[in-house]
């Protein structure tokens, strides 16, 4: 199978603008998590910030991504419209996205699930455990029947999305909440991953079992197909039929 096309979309203000961020991601998240997925399967990587010319994101590049993973937080209104229009036009002909914790309030996640996508929220350096629920889904290959983050951001029910295809992971935080951590959709010819942990200050993208989730839906996620079906085409009958359209648009 050839490589995996992978873009790795991040906001990187946190890690410019806040000492404590810079100090666990000194070269930003996307370039952690490129380096951690790169040893976990055949990807070809690249990477695109928000304050790059276009975002770093082209019709050129997203035609080139097999799929395209995107961390963001505190900018989400800075993300042209255009360009969450381009996104989502790649994901509906074939594009794989998968959306990082803080993205579930996206642009590009609110666009794609129709809904408010809004959750329950605490910073309170919690522990967190998430559940296994499907060991035999490609994304959950080598993952343990559940794995711990001694710290992480609360994310709490209801999460405020459309009942995923799958359900991968449900999430236990110390403080008592349960959160669907771990979801699959399908929107057009794209598949549609939104996996929860990685707060900016803590070190999630370092751990091995989460590095190894974004490597797997990576694969799992990647374009299969490239086609537009934006059109409606009028249809000419395969077969006779009693009354033949006289003038096809
Ligand atoms: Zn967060």
């Amino acid at each position: 199978m050839a490589a995996t096309k992978v873009t790795i979309w991040n906001e990187f203000i946190h890690e410019v603008e806040h000492d404590a961020v810079k100090k666990v991601y000194p070269d930003g998240i996307h370039q952690a998590i490129a380096k951690g997925i790169a040893g976990l399967g055949e990807f070809e990587i690249k990477t695109a910030t928000l304050r790059e010319k276009n975002h770093g994101l082209s019709e050129e590049i997203l035609s080139n991504t097999d799929v395209l993973i995107w961390w963001g937080h505190m900018a989400h209104d800075q993300v042209a419209d255009a360009t969450v229009d381009m996104v989502q036009k790649h994901v509906l002909n074939g594009m794989g996205l998968i959306v990082l914790h803080s993205g579930h309030f996206s642009k590009i996640f609110k666009r794609l699930m129709g809904t408010h996508a809004s959750l329950k929220w605490r910073e309170a350096d919690e522990k967190e455990r998430l559940w296994n629920l499907e060991p035999a889904h490609p994304i959950m290959a080598g993952i343990p029947d559940y794995f711990e983050l001694e710290q992480e951001e609360m994310y709490g029910e209801r999460f405020d999305i459309p009942t995923p295809d799958k359900l991968l992971m449900v999430s236990w935080f110390q403080g008592g909440e349960v959160f669907r951590s771990a979801c699959t959709w399908q929107r057009g010819h794209g598949r549609v991953f939104y996996f929860r942990p990685g707060h900016e200050t803590f070190p999630t993208y370092y751990n091995e079992h989460v590095l190894r989730i974004i490597a797997n839906a990576s694969r799992w996620a990647r374009r299969r197909v490239t086609i537009d079906s934006s059109k409606a085409p009028n249809s000419r009958e395969l077969e006779p039929v009693p009354n033949p359209t006289k003038e096809h648009l």
